[in-house]
């Protein structure tokens, strides 16, 4: 009897261990959700009222670096734009896109950089974010944000959005660094190139292919952006 007791008694344990688990899991859920929520919430007063373009690099037939596992620059930046978008919309900025899914504009142009730059030009952008990967070799691992030499407020924005990236994401010690670059070069508003990271590493190829990483990439770009235009 004791014995059966003691089954039932273990059993009733185990019941309450998994509903106080799965609390606990919905709990860390919406916290992680309200706290992003909370998060856009805060840096929303420095971006409202902000025209940005944001430029998913690639695209279409140029699909850029390729990882070792097959992962594509052109797919996992154009969703982390996408990321990145939405979080400045919820923050009260006007974002537009250089391209919302695999399709480049080529223009009148016939050149899809100029076409990206021309949007900029178009909408009267205050700021132009260009997301890119990288690839070298397989030891090589971290996000980098690029600038035009020239531009002291490219510079700015460059190392702000670096700090965030570095902060929030904890997983590189790079710095910001002046870039020739024709998206960069062409333009009078800040503009930078974010390389999210190298898809030659297979470490950080899996990251940059997770969603939830490239949800957190993109925050912390959108932490980067508020930074620089809220001057903190
Ligand atoms: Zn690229």
């Amino acid at each position: 009897m004791a014995g059966r007791r003691r089954a039932k008694n273990s059993k009733a344990v185990a019941l309450i261990f998994l509903l106080l688990m799965s609390c606990a899991a919905l709990y860390i859920y919406v916290g992680r959700e309200r706290g992003e929520r909370r998060g856009v919430a805060a840096l929303s007063l420095a971006v409202a009222g902000q025209v940005v373009v944001v430029d998913p690099g690639h695209g279409g037939i140029d699909v850029g670096a390729r990882g070792p596992g097959g992962t594509k620059e052109s797919e996992i930046v154009l969703a982390i734009s996408r990321h990145l978008a939405e979080f400045l919309q919820q923050g009260g900025a006007r974002v537009f896109l250089t391209r919302q899914d695999d399709n480049v504009s080529v223009g009148e142009s016939g050149d899809d950089l100029v076409e990206r730059v021309r949007l900029a030009q178009r909408v009267k952008a205050d700021l132009f974010i260009s997301v890119h990967a990288n690839a070298f070799d397989d030891r090589e691992y971290g996000a980098q944000v690029f600038y035009d030499p020239a531009s002291q407020e490219g510079r700015k924005l460059a190392e702000a959005v670096q700090a965030e990236i570095r902060r929030l994401l904890k997983n590189t010690e790079r710095e910001a660094l002046g870039l020739d670059a024709f998206v960069l070069r062409t333009q009078e508003i800040p503009a930078v190139i974010v390389e999210v990271g190298f898809l030659s590493n297979p470490r950080e190829e899996k990251l940059l292919a997770d969603p939830s990483y490239q949800r957190e990439m993109a925050f912390a770009i959108y932490a980067g952006i508020a930074r620089y235009l809220g001057n903190y």
